[in-house]
């Protein structure tokens, strides 16, 4: 194997590591032993560790390698670019060829009218820009006191002050005073694991009118926005019912409350279309977007920013006193470029919504017969399993919650299966390049580790 810049042993890197890298959303004790696992190439839907362990990666990296591992056009793009102009700025009035491209590309291709993007290095960041976008356009029409934003509990829209204070995760509120002022959140539509005695579509609707609540709770006047990824990613792939998304529609329509939709992991083919808007036939006065934007391959994010919205400032001429150094950075905007000419050109995500999303959900739904499995559900390449000792009756384990989904995590990468688990969920967001072979291995892969996770946890008295 030719390894690039790793000489070092695997347990010289993981002692390394552990003595001067802190990792996020990583426990400091697990660094220690057994140490970080030291992922060193990767092609196609494949990783390989340096052991030369090879892992078939379900989750494209964190949602983001839409287009998988490997392709030396993106390299090349990037290449090019930093030998032409590898860095400037777009504040004080300057631009480059490339962010206007990207710019000019993404605003035909975003779903609704959009019109301009704000950029960024992340999710986070073009979250926190929306934060304070939302204040200052309500602000501009004269409507100061418009400054509360709505968000949902168990949403994930980024680990910055901001982004986490929108996000609705209670352990990351815990650790430094969140959310900020302001920022409120309502119940998510999670129908297996919250809505018992409704059917999906009364549930959905429910769960939709506590925005209506809310606003009439907080008052009209003091709301600026909502925000909702279309589908919950980070949460535990929590798809809504179908009732949901028109309902809140409807409600962001009747009120004065722009709608932001959190797309970082929607966008880009995820949800089997396009975006995630187009799946749910929303059209929002702002978009978030970042993850697939580039596959992964360079950091960047953005926030779209509606006809609408963006006229407001047209109008009033004057400037949004924020920006990042790295807003549109030439090298990131290339290599976006370039992985949506490829999405585009192959027809990634047209693949997709015609042959594979329907052959993964095939496959993925037979894991509902498995003894572990309460519910299989997936909508285009982002799905989950809820594991349950009983599961006619959603009974939990004999442990705390998310020891379940932790054992069955570790036999999948054991395994050489890379599956996430959010409590007692497992859940997935393979490359959409997966192909139809590589897809039954995935599944015959996760059926034989629910079949050892369930024999451990047996023999570990934590079954039921
Ligand atoms: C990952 C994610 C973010 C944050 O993006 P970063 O690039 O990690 O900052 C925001 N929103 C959603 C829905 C995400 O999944």
């Amino acid at each position: 194997m030719n390894y690039i810049s790793n000489p070092k042993s695997t347990e010289e890197l993981q002692d390394i590591d552990f003595k001067h890298h802190f990792h996020p959303f990583t426990a400091t004790s697990d660094l220690k032993d057994p140490g970080a696992r030291i992922i060193t190439r990767a092609e196609g839907v494949y990783l390989n560790d340096s052991e030369g362990k090879r892992y078939l990666d379900a989750m494209a990296g964190l949602w983001c390698v839409n287009i998988g591992y490997g392709r030396k056009e993106l390299a090349e793009a990037a290449y090019r670019q930093m030998k032409e102009l590898p860095y400037y700025n777009t504040f004080f009035q300057t631009s480059h060829p490339p962010v206007i491209e990207l710019a000019e590309t993404l605003a035909k291709l975003l779903p609704g009218n959009m019109k301009k993007i704000f950029f960024s290095s992340s999710g986070s960041e073009a979250n926190d820009t929306n934060i304070r976008l939302v204040r200052h356009y309500w602000q501009s029409l004269g409507k100061p006191n418009k400054t509360t934003i709505i968000s949902r509990k168990n949403s994930y829209h980024g680990s910055s002050v901001g982004s986490a204070s929108l996000g609705g995760m209670q352990a990351m509120h815990a650790q430094g005073c969140l959310p900020i002022p302001d920022i409120c959140h309502i119940n998510q539509p999670y129908w297996y694991g919250e809505g018992n005695y409704y059917s999906s579509e009364d549930f959905g609707l429910a769960r939709a009118r506590e925005l209506e609540e809310k606003i009439h709770e907080i008052g009209e006047e003091k709301v600026a926005a909502f925000i909702a990824e279309p589908i919950q990613g980070a949460g535990g792939v929590i798809i809504p019912p179908k009732t949901y998304w028109p309902e809140i529609k409807r409600i962001c329509k009747k009120y004065e409350i722009l709608l932001i939709v959190d797309e970082v992991i929607c966008a880009f083919g995820r949800t089997g279309k396009w975006f995630g808007c187009d799946t749910y036939d929303i059209a929002p006065d702002i978009m978030t977007i970042a993850k697939g934007l580039s596959s992964g391959y360079q950091p960047i994010g953005g926030s779209a920013i509606s006809e609408k919205v963006s006229n407001v400032f047209d109008d009033l001429g004057g400037e949004f006193s924020h920006g990042y150094t790295y807003s549109g950075h030439p090298v990131a905007a290339a290599v976006a470029l370039e992985n949506l000419r490829i999405l585009k050109e192959e027809k990634i995500i047209e693949n997709v919504e015609k042959n594979s999303s329907s052959y993964i959900k095939s496959k993925w739904e037979e894991l509902a017969e498995h003894s572990m499995v309460g519910e299989a559900r997936i909508q285009g390449m982002m799905g989950a399993i809820e594991l349950s000792p009983d599961k006619n009756n959603k009974t939990p384990f004999r442990a705390p919650p998310g020891t379940a989904g932790l054992k069955t995590r570790e036999i999948c990468f054991e395994n050489g299966l890379i599956m996430r688990h959010v409590y007692d969920r497992m859940i997935i967001s393979p490359p959409l390049i997966i192909n139809e072979s590589e897809i039954d291995e995935l599944v015959s892969l996760a059926w034989k580790c629910l079949d050892l996770s369930m024999k451990q946890l047996k023999q570990e008295g934590l079954w039921s």
